[in-house]
């Protein structure tokens, strides 16, 4: 599918994240501070909210959906009204559109750069997995040697545990680094002390767009899921090595998970499909893949320490990941698990093949045993308080690419005391 064009110029770029193919749905405020919902189109954004209140473009014809400043209002409407949205977006922004729709978008409209950018959606429940091959590995490698890397289960079940949907914050949010209990390796007892191996996770997040009750086929659960995020599930890893067993990741997971600010749509994703790499064990019929169910995106991350120029830690590509988000999502229904509008599902980290593909430092500086040297001579084994991350993401097509947004935060120091009052 090549670049489809439209009368807003900066939307024709090869490099803009927001080309008319793409069209992510966010929350912004500008000017009057009120929050509204939009739609990114090169460097501009669409007031959706206000095209549905002066009756130019609405989801319904009956109810108001964007005036809640979320998109689940709009989500619940399902996929037929999602379909019919973006056509007539996509009809009102593209290049034929006459003289009286151009004028009536760009008095609805706003410039990005004096926009902020807010939550894009409500997130109902969160539930972080444990899909990435090489990031398992990895991390099972350095906890309990190559041999047990992967828990006996993994090559059978997409690994999740129930995480905080109120922990979760939109890109720019600062981060203050937790305190928690940790215990040395070599100490007989535990301490309360600020977190020492502050970290990053580098992930997609999947936003499930319509309900469910009872178990549902991987094939509904694709249908089911509205769009991605860019997700960066900051974790303390001393904390976490002390708290993990037997019941997963706990408090070390609890302190902020951020994610990108615009939903890219699965419409906008389409052209990018792949299926998830080849099985190395049969899986249960109802966990098989009907069709390719993964997407084909580059990701990056940045790290600049306070006041210096970023470097690139890590490459890779979601298409890395064992299990898609439809995958992940059947599983969860099997109990009966009801799902929501608005859950979000966290892929769990993306790690590549390679070193340099790794999608945390844990991994990147092999626990800290091998720290990575930042452009301008810098060391880092774990995040140092005033460290910006940043998590960058494309699908790339012909002439044009399908971007994420920046996914942000900036370490700060953790309290001098959390018990202050
Ligand atoms: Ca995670």
């Amino acid at each position: 599918m090549p670049l489809a064009k439209s009368w807003i110029e900066s939307a024709n770029s090869a490099e803009t994240d927001f080309p008319l193919n793409n069209l992510p749905y966010g929350v912004f405020s500008a000017g009057d501070g009120e929050m509204r919902c939009g739609v990114a189109i090169g460097d501009r954004i669409i007031d959706a909210t206000g095209l549905e209140e002066a009756g130019i473009l609405r989801a319904d014809a009956d109810a108001d959906v964007l005036d809640a400043p979320f998109w689940n209002d709009f989500m619940e409407l399902g996929p037929e009204a999602w379909a019919a949205y973006r056509a007539r977006l996509t009809e009102m922004l593209s290049e034929s559109a006459d003289e009286a729709t151009r004028d009536a978008l760009t008095t609805y409209s706003v410039k990005m750069s004096e926009a902020t950018l807010h939550m894009p959606f409500r997130v109902s429940e969160y539930t972080d997995f444990y899909a990435g091959k090489h990031h398992a590995f990895n991390v099972g490698t350095m906890f309990r040697g190559p041999e047990n890397a992967l828990p006996p289960n993994w090559l059978s079940i997409p690994i999740g545990y129930n995480a905080r949907a109120s922990s979760v914050v939109v890109s720019g949010t600062p981060v203050r680094r937790p305190w928690g209990q940790i215990k040395a390796p070599d100490a007989e007892l535990p301490s309360f002390a600020p977190c020492k191996r502050f970290d990053l996770e580098l992930e997609m997040g999947a936003i499930v767009g319509q309900p469910s009750q009872g178990p549902v086929t991987v094939q509904e659960a694709d249908d089911m899921i509205f769009g991605y995020v860019l997700l960066n599930d900051w974790s303390a890893r001393d904390i976490q090595a002390w708290e993990y067993q037997p019941l997963g990741p706990f408090q070390a997971k609890a302190t902020a998970t951020s994610i990108s600010p615009w939903i890219v749509t699965k419409a906008a994703l389409e052209p990018f499909r792949t299926s998830t790499p080849p099985r190395e064990r049969p899986l249960l019929p109802y966990l098989e893949e009907p069709g390719p169910m993964l997407y084909d995106i580059d990701l990056s991350v940045t790290l600049a320490p306070k006041g210096k120029a970023p470097t690139t830690i890590t490459r890779t590509n979601y298409r890395e990941m064992y299990y898609s988000a439809a995958q992940q999502l059947a599983h969860h229904t099997t109990s009966g698990c009801p799902m929501r509008v608005g859950d979000l599902l966290g892929s769990g980290t993306i790690s590549g093949p390679v070193k340099e593909s790794r999608g945390s430092l844990l991994e990147l500086s092999w626990g800290g045993k091998e720290p990575i040297t930042l452009d301008g001579g810098e060391t880092r084994s774990f995040l140092e308080d005033g460290d910006t991350l940043a998590l960058q993401g494309a699908a790339r097509g012909d002439g044009y690419r399908i971007g994420f947004g920046e996914c942000t935060g900036t370490i700060l120091p953790a309290l001098k005391d959390p018990y202050a009052r």
